[in-house]
């Protein structure tokens, strides 16, 4: 390759270059793109075309920030204050033990951040362009400069391009120049003063192709490109912040506040029963540190960190944190219907032309089939209107086939395909077709205008084969030019309005008999076929401009030549799904840019109407509706059929109007608005571009309707499980706190000193509920309706059940530790015994609220019950144990924590003094099931 210093790809001079110095300083060809090999050299020489990223806060700040928050501030404050009493082991232990925590902090938090980074930037950005003189799809971070780009609306540009060829390119700069409305493009030459925003021949990294086409010479990539030089736009950083976790922090300063003025009359009272001071403190800070849930934040980080990968596995990605939660709230889903319901597996099955009906056989993309008419297999020049009708779906038509593994897949748009398929059943070629009539330009397909039209040349002025039409085009061409043929396909509604006159079977032109088609099109749509219709229209070179297609050119005067009705079978387990949603009381709804007739009869198949007829309303309905009037209509229909996708965020905010939660699906760059309105923006990995990827909450890898019910499954169990991990945390810093107040005010010993406290609260805490993170999900969770979107996380049962759940906890300890105290007074031992005795009883409510336990419950009673995964629990307990055994016998912590070694017979007691416990919690959990 010839040189290509880095300063000319590091100078930013190329709006100012023409195209054809751009393409010999790259060492490039527009038309075939560059080899593999240069490609190769270059990406040596070059690197990837990616973004280092730069580093985002230092791991000590980040550790430090451990620290920051309020409940810790106690906890140091309580070490210092035990250090100025000279109780140095003390303070060496709280200090210690909130430095381990602040360790499994941060190791956790680090550990989360990391993977959802990770799984953000697993799901990669694709770029087509041009390489070896073919069209390929490649990863962008593999582009180098002179790779040549495609570009279509949707795309996000892959790297700084230097445009050659614009159709109608707008496209969005807002993060580089934070201009938020779309630049149009072109390919001119600009002055070299052209300030960044102005340069109208460029598009940089990172923008977003809003609309049209266009083709651009790779020129800077990675850290070279404009967006790789503003360095603090690339500020990456992962939020583990969601509303739940505001929400845990707003809680515990509140919570702070309460512990504080407690602590202080607490203490007043103590020194007016004639305590000392330190013995204050001690029962102060004990006091303290008991009413802190500790554990908490890690649990909460642990669990949504859990419910994310759970997630991934089940093919939905989540991008915003906060998601993980939103879903298992979700009332509503809004999904796409095709390729999202249904398999996008489409085969045409009937085809009407030139008044006749004909059935298609074979399945799949195999060209394997049939034309029947009455039965009879027909062959191609039966009938020119069906001749025309095949072959302009054939040559109006950007996608291909491909055997691949002994399967006929499709590469391109799936109802392309089938219009393949089906047109070589009887024997045409796409390639021989095109050499007959080379195509000229195209105006692709976009669902805001519902067609795709393509201009042909004719060599031969004779059009069609039939004699009628040749007779007709011989006298209708003063010249011997020929012909130009423009072929469109779209919806019945955006072609049957441009058309006047329609071929019939012969081949002559009638005038088009519109409530015909449109009974035939409602006979096809009711049996979920999707039906395209097709036309052409004849124009003389001379009325063509140059050689270039406009919207304007297909206004009308089209002739009309027939109906391709495929089928798309809705996809197995997106049936099933739709139960399953309907089961939790999520409400279902299809919103497509299909016929609205298609569209209905697919939502009946699938099974959308539950309570029974499927209510189905057009995008035309909507939009004539009153404000209110829509609301109602939209919460009650289930089907919106041609659908803007403007029209999609006014669903959204009706939905969001009538209080409900809504999941919303998109694939299209008009879908953004609605993607970032929903509660829960969804967009799809494979069909989906990079502008609504980029504005969803959560993407699916497998485009599969049925990934967005698993992850609302995981989304409702990462909710119950931290509404357990609440459930189980909480009942001891109640338990604890409330000895300790008692004590104090009946003027007793502390049957629990602070060191103690810590040690239930951090260490026992952490070994019991991090396994409530990895709970698995529930059979029954989606046999319940949503939460409601407006209860608070502490609802009454919960604090109830909190409250219960801290008197037994009272109970065992103060009972515990009177009883052995007054019996042996060993208050060492006293206090041991009432430690063991509450960690026994933690570990039989862990077993009751946990699926484990259930099952096992269940047994009992003789019911199977499947249990998932219920290792982690058990690995839980099993630390717990084991910890509890060092914690009382190893006599390094007896002096540490003034603890006590206890024999056989007093474990024993402690293990039975706990057993109510399974009592106390079924009873909870009579009146308020966790499960
Ligand atoms: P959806 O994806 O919800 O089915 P689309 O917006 O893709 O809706 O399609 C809307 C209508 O546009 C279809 O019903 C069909 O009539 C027409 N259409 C779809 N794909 C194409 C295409 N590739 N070329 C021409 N027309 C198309
Ligand atoms: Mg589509």
């Amino acid at each position: 390759m010839t040189a290509t210093p880095k300063e000319i790809i590091r100078s930013s001079q190329w709006h100012h270059l023409s195209v054809q110095e751009i393409t010999r300083h790259l060492d490039t060809n527009l038309e075939t793109g560059l080899t593999s090999a240069v490609a190769t050299k270059k990406r040596d020489y070059f690197g990837t075309n990616e973004l280092k990223s730069k580093p985002g806060k230092s791991p000590l700040l980040r550790f430090l920030l451990q620290f920051n928050q309020p409940l810790l501030y106690i906890l140091l404050i309580a070490g210092a204050i035990k250090a100025i009493l000279g109780q140095w082991v003390n303070a060496g232990v709280i200090w210690g033990v909130t430095l381990i925590n602040a360790i499994i902090g941060f190791v956790q938090e680090s550990k989360a951040e990391s993977a959802i980074a990770a799984l953000a930037s697993s799901v990669q950005t694709n770029a087509n362009i041009i390489r070896n003189g073919k069209k390929v799809q490649l990863s962008s971070t593999e582009l180098v400069p002179g790779d040549v780009v495609l570009l279509t609306s949707g795309d996000k540009v892959p790297a700084d391009l230097r445009l050659v060829q614009v159709r109608n390119l707008q496209v969005n700069e807002s993060a580089l120049t934070g201009e938020s409305i779309a630049t149009e493009k072109n390919t001119q030459l600009l002055n070299l003063d052209a300030p960044l925003a102005e340069r109208t021949n460029m598009a940089y990294a990172g923008s977003f192709v809003t609309f049209g086409t266009g083709k651009g010479i790779v020129v800077a990539i990675g850290d070279a490109t404009e967006t790789g030089r503003i360095s603090q736009l690339m500020e990456q950083g992962t939020s583990l912040k969601t509303p739940l976790t505001r929400k845990f922090d707003k809680f515990s300063r509140t919570l702070l506040y309460i512990i504080l003025g407690i602590a202080a009359f607490m203490f007043a009272v103590g020194l007016g029963y004639g305590y000392s001071w330190t013995e204050m403190f001690e029962a102060a800070i004990a006091f303290a540190v008991s009413a802190i849930p500790e554990g908490l934040p890690a649990v909460v980080t642990v669990t949504l960190a859990i419910g994310v990968s759970r997630m991934a596995r089940r093919h939905a990605i989540v991008r915003k944190l906060p998601a993980v939660e939103t879903l298992g709230g979700a009332t509503v889903i809004c999904s796409d219907k095709t390729g999202t319901l249904t398999e996008n597996q489409m085969t045409v099955q009937a085809i009407y032309a030139g008044n006749r009906q004909y059935k298609v056989t074979g399945v799949g993309y195999a060209p394997q089939g049939e034309i029947l008419l009455d039965e009879k297999p027909v062959n191609s020049d039966n009938s020119s209107a069906l001749e025309e009708c095949i072959k302009a779906g054939l040559l109006c038509n950007d996608s291909y086939l491909e055997k691949k593994d002994e399967q006929w897949q499709v590469v391109g748009d799936p109802t392309e395909g089938a219009l393949i398929a089906v047109a070589q059943k009887v024997g045409y070629s796409r390639s021989s077709l095109e050499q007959e009539m080379p195509r000229l330009d195209v105006i692709p397909f976009e669902s805001e205008f519902q067609y795709m039209a393509t201009l042909h040349e004719t060599s031969s002025f004779v059009i069609g084969h039939t004699p009628h039409e040749a007779v007709r085009a011989s006298t209708s061409l003063a010249n011997d030019k020929g012909q130009r043929i423009i072929f469109v396909k779209g919806s019945v509604e955006a072609i049957l309005k441009r058309c006047q006159q329609m071929l019939d079977a012969e081949g002559n032109f009638t005038s088009v008999d519109a409530d015909m088609i449109h009974q035939e099109v409602d006979a096809m749509a009711n049996l979920g076929l999707r039906v395209l219709a097709f036309a052409k229209k004849s124009v003389p070179v001379e009325t063509l401009h140059a050689t270039s297609l406009q919207h304007a050119d297909i206004e009308n005067d089209l002739i009309f030549l027939g109906l391709q009705g495929m089928i798309d079978p809705p996809r197995t387990e997106a049936i099933k799904a739709v139960q399953a949603c309907q089961e939790a009381g999520i409400q279902v709804k299809m919103i497509t840019g299909d016929h609205a007739v298609t569209a209905r009869a697919i939502a009946q198949s699938m099974g959308f109407n539950k309570n029974g007829e499927v209510l189905a309303f057009t995008g035309s309905e909507l939009a004539r509706m009153e404000k209110s009037e829509l609301a109602t209509a939209i919460e009650d229909g289930a089907v919106f059929a041609r659908v803007a996708p403007e029209q999609k965020l006014r669903i959204v905010e009706a939905l969001q109007s009538k209080g409900e939660v809504v999941a919303m699906t998109g694939d299209g760059v008009n879908d953004a608005p609605a993607l970032k309105q929903a509660d829960i923006g969804i967009a799809m990995g494979g069909a989906g571009t990079e502008v609504a990827k980029e504005a969803s909450d959560m993407i699916l890898t497998d485009d599969n309707f049925a990934s967005i019910e698993a992850a609302v499954e995981e989304g409702r169990t990462v909710y119950r499980n931290l509404l357990k991990a609440i459930a189980f945390i909480l009942p001891v810093n109640g338990g604890e706190s409330m000895t300790i107040l008692i004590s104090v005010l009946l003027a007793r010993e502390l049957p629990i000193l602070s060191l103690q406290v810590l040690w239930l609260n951090m260490v026992n805490s952490i070994a019991m509920t991090v396994p409530l993170a990895f709970e698995p999900k529930s059979e029954r969770v989606m046999q319940q309706p949503p939460r409601n979107p407006r209860e608070s996380l502490l609802s009454q049962s919960l604090v109830k059940r909190i409250i219960a759940i801290s008197i037994f906890n009272w109970i065992l300890i103060f009972g515990v530790f009177e009883w052995i105290r007054q019996t042996t007074g060993n208050l060492a031992l006293a206090r041991t015994m009432a430690i063991q005795a509450l960690v026994a009883g933690r570990i039989f409510y862990l077993l009751s609220i946990s699926q484990l336990g259930n099952a096992f419950i269940a047994r009992l009673r003789g019911i199977r019950q499947k249990i998932n995964d219920a290792s982690a629990i058990g690995i839980g307990i099993a630390c717990t144990v084991i910890l509890q055994i060092i914690f009382s016998q190893w006599n390094l912590m007896n002096s540490l924590f003034s603890t006590a070694p206890l024999n056989l017979n007093q474990w024993l007691i402690c293990l039975f003094v706990g057993l109510p416990m399974i009592v106390v919690s079924a009873l909870v959990n009579r009146f308020d099931p966790l499960d």
